[in-house]
């Protein structure tokens, strides 16, 4: 079984529009949040930009929430912007759908592959597909980019349980049988 990771390379850039200019482009910059506290409520915001006219846009992350009710490490977190948190909260699909954006991962990820055997070995190959974080990649491409295949040679040659046309952020194999 040959092991295939999907990793991030960056953040990915936010579809999301820009209220004064129109673009609907964002992007978490170096990533900070804003605490405001209000009595013993807490408002958390993740702070991202308009990439093309650099207003800054403010993302509830938590609304109200009662300070006692904080993990003390993510609070920390909060607090000095840590970036494992502006990653994880960034992915969190409930940021998203509350805040109504959608994650663009275009030039945001990249595959590591170990270069295939040689034709006469090991063939039909099986393939392991990880993903390091929730990228959502078409299976096709990402085969058809892994293995330097054209499209039709993978519909041909490919044996894959899931649809190679719906993008995916969860894990699969697949079989390449041999060309000829
Ligand atoms: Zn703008």
């Amino acid at each position: 079984m040959l092991p295939w990771v999907v990793r991030r390379t960056r953040l990915p850039l936010l579809s999301l529009r820009c209220a004064d200019c129109g673009a609907a482009s964002a992007t978490t910059g170096d990533g900070r949040f804003r605490v405001n506290a209000n009595g013993k409520l807490l408002d958390v915001w993740l702070l991202v930009r308009c990439v093309s006219c650099d207003r800054t846009i403010k993302l509830t992350v938590h609304e109200r929430m009662p300070v006692g009710s904080f993990d003390p490490a993510a609070l920390h977190g909060y607090h000095t912007n840590d970036p494992d948190l502006v990653a994880s909260r960034l992915m969190d699909p409930l940021l998203a759908r509350r805040n109504r954006f959608a994650l663009d991962w275009t030039g945001a990820w990249r595959l590591d592959a170990p270069p295939p055997p040689p034709l006469d070995e090991a063939w039909p190959l099986q393939v392991e597909v990880a993903f390091e974080e929730p990228v959502p990649v078409r299976p096709g491409r990402l085969i058809a980019h892994g293995l330097g295949l054209s499209r039709s040679e993978v519909l041909r040659r490919i044996k894959c349980d899931i649809s190679l046309r719906r993008p995916t952020i969860a894990g699969f194999t697949f079989t390449v049988t041999a060309g000829n």
